[in-house]
């Protein structure tokens, strides 16, 4: 844009975009189990946790959840393996495992 350009005359110049992706029928991610691609799992020590939520808090996924117990438990259908749990834990709780497939 130059000096004597506006905004709106930049506007005007535009290339037109198409409709970009969308989603036709949301939640459909809950049919694509993304565990299926891990390396490694993350695995929970219930001695150790401390039940701060951190992990809940971080995981990208929402792959952990808390029980009826109140134990934090990671669903392994929708856990891909960042380890981002893991290296968040502020107690060490969570350790990780090469997954055995
Ligand atoms: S971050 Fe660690 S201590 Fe906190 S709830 Fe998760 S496993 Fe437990
Ligand atoms: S490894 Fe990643 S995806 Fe799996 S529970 Fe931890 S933060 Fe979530």
């Amino acid at each position: 844009m130059t000096r004597k350009e506006t905004v709106g005359d930049v506007a005007k110049e535009s290339i037109p975009l198409n409709t970009g992706a969308v989603i036709r029928t949301p939640g459909n991610t809950k049919k694509y189990h993304t565990g299926s691609w891990r390396t490694f799992r993350p695995v929970i020590d219930q001695k150790t946790c401390i039940k701060c939520g951190t992990c809940w808090r971080v995981c990208p996924d929402a792959a952990i959840y808390i029980d009826k117990d109140g134990k934090y438990r990671i669903n392994y259908d929708y856990c891909k393996g960042c380890l981002i749990c893991f290296r968040e834990c502020p107690v060490k709780a969570i350790s990780k495992e090469l997954e055995q497939k």
